[in-house]
């Protein structure tokens, strides 16, 4: 015999990138299911996918997760563990400030701090922080008006950026990465779409090196989650502001 169902609440959230508005609903047992097994897991890529899954489970537009940029996921991923479970996490935050710690001797030697202490932060206070410096379009040559567009990194194309530190991967490739990211290249007239990728390897590696560094440093300036927390260690009172970043720093 076919069971009832029981309604659940929906939501309407901004996408922080696009300002498109979508409908969420929270997480139901599938979905914490979904999220437990992937920290018993525990590898990046476990906790990556469960984020992903529950995303696609409990929105209802037509919204393609794995084309959707990195800050619109976590961000989505905020509202729904928010609108889920309410908006207060336990995070724990090691002191590292150096104390004076008297021996059994008596002499006093210098020591972190190391004790753990334990915080209810508000995921309300949140915020999606876009640098002053973020900006799509990188203008290469003001003169001729050449430039590119870069496209913001989704969840599975920030993983590659991995590789730009990876030792175990050739110069070669580690130099291409960016060629995934370049959405399309312009001049005063025309804006070119329809290139090989070899035609975009050849335009990247003519660059000079200031140029490139601009290509690089965009990634550097991708929106981000953020939040000031003031920290006060329970045992030594010493007090300090730290900023937070990126979604997993916000989870508990
Ligand atoms: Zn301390």
């Amino acid at each position: 015999m076919t069971l009832p169902k029981v309604t659940t609440p929906t939501f309407k959230i901004k996408l922080p990138t696009s300002g498109k508005e979508i409908k969420l609903r929270p997480f139901l047992v599938k979905e914490e299911k979904i999220i437990m097994l992937a920290v018993q897991a525990g590898g990046p890529d476990d906790i990556l996918n469960a984020i992903k899954d529950v995303i696609r489970n409990c929105t209802f537009d037509d919204i393609d997760v794995d084309t959707l940029s990195t800050i619109d996921i976590e961000y989505i991923f905020l509202r729904l563990r928010i609108m889920s479970r309410g908006s207060l996490v336990n995070l724990q935050f090691k002191c590292n400030h150096v104390i004076k710690e008297k021996q059994p001797d008596g002499r006093e030697i210098d020591t972190e701090c190391g004790h753990i202490t334990k915080l209810d932060f508000d995921l309300e206070t949140v915020e999606v922080k876009v640098p002053d410096e973020y900006n799509t379009t990188i203008v290469l040559d003001k003169k001729q008006n050449i430039g590119v567009v870069m496209k913001p990194p989704t969840y599975s194309s920030f993983y590659k950026l991995r590789d730009l530190v990876d030792e175990t991967k050739s110069i070669a490739d580690r130099y291409d990465i960016f060629l995934d990211f370049i959405d399309y290249v312009f001049d005063g007239t025309t804006i070119y779409k329809d290139f090989t990728r070899e035609e975009l390897k050849d335009f990247i590696e003519s660059l000079s090196n200031e140029n490139y560094a601009k290509i690089k440093n965009f990634f550097n300036t991708l929106p981000k989650l953020s939040a000031k927390l003031h920290i006060c260690c329970s045992k030594c009172k010493n007090q300090s502001d730290i900023t937070l970043e990126g979604l997993q720093n916000f989870l508990d």
